[in-house]
């Protein structure tokens, strides 16, 4: 007897599919993409059709059947399921994980995939009647009359926000002179008044005509910070709108520049969504539907929105696509840039990645001529792009991480009147704690770091497992009380500056200062209006901000990233400090950058400051094509970690023989302790396998998988497989 089998994906961690008996019933009505309810493990899950209708080769009585189907369309069409299996296959990740991952978490547990209704209220033909004079002891219902009389229909939160109440409503229901329906949000626009858009420069204008919008192209968009890459987006995205297709729209982070999604909304009628973390999970189920009805015309999100679907998507877009944030870095190790390349390719629609400083492996595609390269020289408008100086402290004396020479140039720019921004990439008071008599450090009991020193709040915390402690009154090694503050946090400047300025107003911005909810954006506002004149900030402040008033940028240490052993961090040096130098000059004024060094003769920093980033781009990337590093080699990093380091050594010993064992020409370094070789208790290893073409090391890494998975040791310990690793610490 014929047998019909779907193959459904479930959120475990095996690697394929399920095979589940359709029952005659639902045979005629599954599709692919469709969520089932299904037995698995005493349980009823829900599962993600992948394929409908097959032969299967397991026995009969060892299947069990679909439960009931959930949807009566697919949430996900055959494009997008497709790219789904792409991926898991491209990360080596198990199928039904990275399926029901890409649905919301509401949707994951069963929901029905429906548009929430709203309340509108409405005037009936009696309610337009009515005589306003007869209700002159009534005010608040006169105003929701006139209110209802102008708008046609309301929401509850609409009228809510005219202070009108529920109980108000009501008695106008029981006089017959209001209705109520119910019916999903209307994605009515945002914004009612729109901005016009500037006269694009000669520059925008070449990049906007060089980008075909019925196609796959990939283009880089490299522009210099504040060259308008956002009005070239925006005059792209206006086209496809036109043509009816949704825009995806990905950025680093939503929340730190909350003025990119005003920017967006502002400019189109169409409905623009924002989709990232800081959602419920009603609203992100909500935004994610009105996506895939095609309700949203545009998508701005943080890296999981590329999961989303779409009814018809048009055109993507990554901005600041150098920036880490794109990689997730635990579970499903993904490049949201990468993957979304993949499905523009897939969709056949173009896609921009636009940056002032684009990562090595963009470049190096534009080398291959793979993407398209479009470049923006200038700024916008009038201002220019700033010098930048470095300034040798060698022999300088530093008063809290100020030589004399930079104080004097803030003294000089403040007195112009003028803001000035102090880049430090430490946040706390300061970043060791150490003893003046014996040399001891501070350093956290289950993790391979020092403690950060936070003075005014009388703690010691671990920034790697968040542990913290009262600082202590003397050494733990020689009990003498001379423990001292070593290097500049934030907190250590402001107190400083604050002492040296006392006439200038401070402001610090890190994730400390901004937890509350609001914070940022006060804080945001503050600098804008002026009322701000100093301020010190981490890299949250090197992107995407647009402060005019700023001429001097001030950094204070990059050397961390001249000495680091990541062989990224050069790479990574010098796209913070162009971001960073990029928030100066953004006004009338010219913008001036000090940076202090105890390295000015470094090759790869002189060539920055003194030829650009395309110089350094051209000399980092010789630099790795000539030791054979990425992006001219492929990578895959095999991470492990356990509280016993010889259950992480001998696990990673059979990964490195099995490898040996194949004699292919991947090449495999270590295992090596990780840089960080312990935290939370655990020690951490690594073995990098790499290869020059990327089929030989996937081929390769499959077998591995399976081979590591079957072993019982596999269970002991917390492993996982990076594919194009970015962060190796
Ligand atoms: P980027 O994204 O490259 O850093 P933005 O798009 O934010 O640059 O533009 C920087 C500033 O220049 C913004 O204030 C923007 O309004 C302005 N701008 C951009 N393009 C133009 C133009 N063609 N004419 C006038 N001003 C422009
Ligand atoms: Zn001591
Ligand atoms: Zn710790």
């Amino acid at each position: 007897m014929q047998l019909t089998i779907a193959k459904i994906a479930l959120a475990t961690p095996v690697r394929t599919c399920f095979d589940y008996v359709v029952p005659l019933a639902i045979a005629p009505l599954l599709k692919a993409g469709m969520r089932v309810w299904v037995p698995f493990r005493r349980k009823n899950t829900v599962g993600v059709v992948v394929e409908p209708i097959v032969v299967s080769t397991v026995a009969r009585h060892k299947l069990k059947s679909i439960t009931a189907v959930i949807d009566a369309e697919p949430l996900f069409d055959a494009a997008t399921l497709a790219w789904l299996l792409w991926i898991a296959d491209y990360y080596q990740y198990p199928v039904g994980e990275v399926v029901l991952a890409a649905l919301p978490t509401l949707l994951r547990q069963g929901e029905q995939a429906k548009l929430s209704q709203c309340r509108y209220y409405q005037l009936t033909a009696a309610g337009a009647a009515v005589d306003f004079a007869t209700l002159s002891r009534a005010a608040k219902q006169k105003q929701a009359l006139s209110l209802l009389a102008e708008d046609g229909a309301l929401t509850t939160p609409a009228l809510q926000q005219h202070d009108i109440s529920l109980d108000v409503l009501r008695r106008l229901q029981a006089k017959g002179w209001v209705t109520v329906a119910e019916r999903p949000l209307e994605s009515a626009s945002t914004s009612i008044s729109t901005t016009k858009a500037p006269s694009l420069t000669a520059e925008q204008q070449q990049a906007v005509s060089a980008i075909t919008i019925d196609g796959y192209g990939c283009y880089l968009l490299d522009g210099v910070t504040g060259s308008g890459k956002t009005e070239v987006y925006l005059s792209i995205i206006k086209t496809v709108l036109l043509q009816g297709k949704q825009v995806l729209v990905l950025v680093p982070e939503i929340n730190l520049t909350p003025q990119t999604l005003a920017r967006f909304q502002a400019r189109f009628t169409e409905a623009v969504l924002a989709f990232h973390s800081s959602l419920t999970d009603k609203e992100r189920c909500q935004a994610w539907l009105r996506a895939q009805l095609g309700q949203a015309n545009i998508i701005i999100g943080t890296r999981s929105a590329v999961m989303m679907p779409f009814r018809a998507l048009g055109l993507i877009i990554v901005d600041e696509e150098h920036d880490l944030s794109f990689k997730q870095q635990e579970g499903l190790r993904y490049s949201a840039r990468d993957i979304a390349i993949k499905r523009a390719s897939d969709c056949a629609i173009p896609i921009v990645l636009g940056s002032a400083t684009p990562s090595l492996e963009s470049m190096s595609n534009v080398e291959r001529n793979r993407y398209h390269w479009l470049s923006l020289t200038e700024r916008a408008g009038d201002a220019k792009l700033p010098a930048i100086q470095l300034l040798d402290i060698r022999h300088l004396k530093l008063t809290e991480g100020l030589s004399a020479p930079l104080v004097a140039k803030i003294t000089q720019h403040l007195q112009r009147g003028n803001q000035v921004l102090i880049f430090v990439n430490r946040k706390g008071y300061a970043p060791t704690l150490y003893c003046h008599q014996c040399g001891w450090v501070a350093e956290c009991t289950r993790c391979d770091t020092r403690f950060t020193l936070y003075k005014a709040d009388n703690k010691l915390q671990c920034h790697r497992c968040l542990a913290t402690k009262p600082i202590p009154t003397a050494c733990e090694q020689c009990h003498e009380p001379s423990l001292l503050p070593l290097g500049v946090g934030t907190q250590r400047l402001a107190q400083f500056v604050e002492q040296q300025f006392p006439d200038y107003i401070c402001v610090r911005i890190d994730s400390d200062a901004i937890r509350k909810k609001g914070e940022l954006n006060k804080l945001l506002a503050q600098i804008k209006q002026r009322h701000a004149h100093i301020i010190i900030g981490t890299q949250m402040l090197a992107k995407g901000h647009h402060f005019p008033g700023i001429s001097l940028v001030a950094v204070i240490n990059i050397d961390d990233g001249l000495l680091s052993s990541d062989f990224r961090a050069a790479e990574r040096m010098a796209q913070l400090l162009m971001q960073v130098a990029g928030r100066a000059g953004r006004g009338a004024e010219a913008g001036e950058v000090v940076v202090q060094t105890h390295h000015p003769q470094h090759p790869l920093l002189t060539t920055l400051v003194n030829r650009g980033y395309q110089a350094f781009v051209s000399q980092a990337l010789a630099e790795r094509r000539a030791t054979g590093l990425p992006p001219y080699a492929y990578l895959a990093l095999l991470r492990g970690q356990a509280h016993d380091k010889s259950t992480v050594e001998a696990f990673m010993k059979v990964a490195k023989q099995y490898i040996t064992a194949k004699k292919s020409a991947v090449v495999c370094y270590g295992p090596l302790l990780a840089p960080i070789q312990k935290v939370a208790g655990q020690f951490r290893m690594q073995l990098f396998m790499q290869a020059e073409q990327r089929a030989l090391l996937h081929g390769l890494l499959s077998e591995l998988m399976a081979t590591l998975e079957a072993r019982p040791a596999a269970g002991k310990l917390r492993w996982s497989l990076d594919i194009d690793p970015l962060d190796i610490c």
